[in-house]
C-alpha cells in the first residue's frame, strides 16, 4: 500500500496570507506528524511509499506518487483541494479522503497499527483540535 497526505504549506506554517486559523494549523501539523511517524515505520505495515506532498500557492501542482487531485468549485472557478488523503492499495484501488476528521483518523489509526505491531507506543502527541476531531 502507497499514501500520500497532500497539504498546505502555508496553512501548515500558520501563515497570516491564508487565514488558516489556530485550528486548522494544529490539525493539519497532527496530520503531518502521523504521516511522518509512519513513514519512519513503514515496514512495520508493509507500506511500500508514504508522501507528504507540501503545496504552495506558487506550487500547487502534481501529486508525489498518487495521481490524485480533489476539487471543488468556488465563486465559478475549479479549485483543487490543500487537504486530502490518497492510499494506493495492492490491486491499485485508490481511496481518496477529504475530511480532515477521516484523514486524522486514518493516519492516527496507522500509527496505533505501529504500535501494537511493535508493542510499544510510538504515538504521536496530537493537538487539542486534532484530539477533538478525532474524539
Ligand atoms: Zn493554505
Amino acid at each position: 500500500m502507497k499514501i500520500e497526505l497532500r497539504v498546505c504549506e502555508h496553512c501548515l506554517e500558520g501563515d497570516r496570507a491564508h487565514q488558516p486559523g489556530e485550528r486548522k494549523t494544529a490539525v493539519l501539523n497532527d496530520m503531518v506528524a502521523c504521516a511522518e511517524r509512519i513513514d519512519t515505520y513503514k515496514e512495520i505495515l508493509d507500506l511500500e511509499a508514504v508522501h507528504v506532498r507540501k503545496v504552495r500557492d506558487d506550487e500547487a501542482g502534481r501529486p508525489a506518487e498518487l495521481p490524485v487531485v480533489t476539487a471543488t468549485i468556488q465563486n465559478d472557478q475549479v479549485v483543487l483541494n490543500d487537504t486530502q488523503l490518497v492510499t494506493e492499495g495492492q490491486d491499485g484501488t485508490m481511496l481518496v479522503y477529504v475530511n480532515p476528521a477521516d484523514i486524522l483518523a486514518v493516519l492516527a489509526g496507522n500509527v496505533d497499527e505501529i504500535s501494537k505491531a511493535l508493542n510499544e507506543d510510538v504515538s504521536v502527541d496530537i493537538s487539542a483540535h486534532g484530539a477533538e476531531l478525532l474524539s
